[in-house]
């Protein structure tokens, strides 16, 4: 059985996080940030130490433990009864991330829609990374060298998965507009495609 799913995708910084988290809180919606896997490791385990390496220089971590990290949380949630793949929605973000991914997890997921967070003020994802860092301790959104690195790890490779999913998946949103318009905008599409 595939998982029914919805993507966020966007460069760092374009807000697919603060959308990911609001949708998961409606009923049927379980919402997953591969980050947040990376994030809640403890830095003196073996891939809590990967993902330091790579994330600190604005790299992705290699595709086989982030897959299997993934994949466990996703287990461990079923078992807890915190997840429901018969019901839910899964609301991912931050995975998959590259074309490789996509194609590893092709049979896993079965993607309703996928929803590419645009902003092409490069300032402005700057900008909003900075006060991220300040206020969540971002170490990767301090560093400006960091950022660019980033933002361009997305263009060479996150970006070629919508080309994977296609035109028929894919939906642009203008996320230079404040949360309330960019959810609405979201959930006008959600609503016909679920
Ligand atoms: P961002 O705001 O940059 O999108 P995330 O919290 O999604 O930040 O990811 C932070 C870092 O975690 C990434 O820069 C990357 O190093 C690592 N990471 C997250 N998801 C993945 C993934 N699916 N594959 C590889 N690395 C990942």
């Amino acid at each position: 059985m595939k998982f029914r799913t919805i993507l966020l995708f966007g460069a760092p910084g374009s807000g697919k996080g603060t959308q990911g988290k609001i949708l998961g809180t409606i009923p049927g919606f379980y919402h997953l940030a591969c980050g947040d896997l990376f994030r809640n490791l403890r830095i003196d385990s073996p891939l809590g130490r990967v993902f330091i390496d790579y994330s600190s220089k604005g790299q992705l971590v290699p595709d086989e433990p982030t897959i299997e990290l993934w994949q466990q949380h996703i287990n461990a949630q079923t078992q807890l009864g915190r997840f429901h793949p018969d019901r839910d929605t899964l609301v991912l973000d931050g995975i998959p991330r590259n074309a490789p991914q996509a194609h590893i997890l092709r049979d896993t997921l079965d993607v309703r829609a996928l929803f590419s967070l645009t902003c092409a003020d490069v300032n402005k994802l700057t900008e909003r990374l900075q006060r991220r860092a300040l206020r969540d301790n971002r170490l990767d959104d301090a560093n400006i060298e960091v950022i660019r690195q980033r933002l361009q790890t997305y263009e060479l490779e996150t970006r070629p998965v919508l080309d994977f999913y296609g035109p028929e998946i894919v939906h642009a949103i203008d996320s230079t507009k404040d949360p309330l318009r960019v959810l609405t905008d979201i959930l006008n599409i959600i609503v016909q495609r679920l």
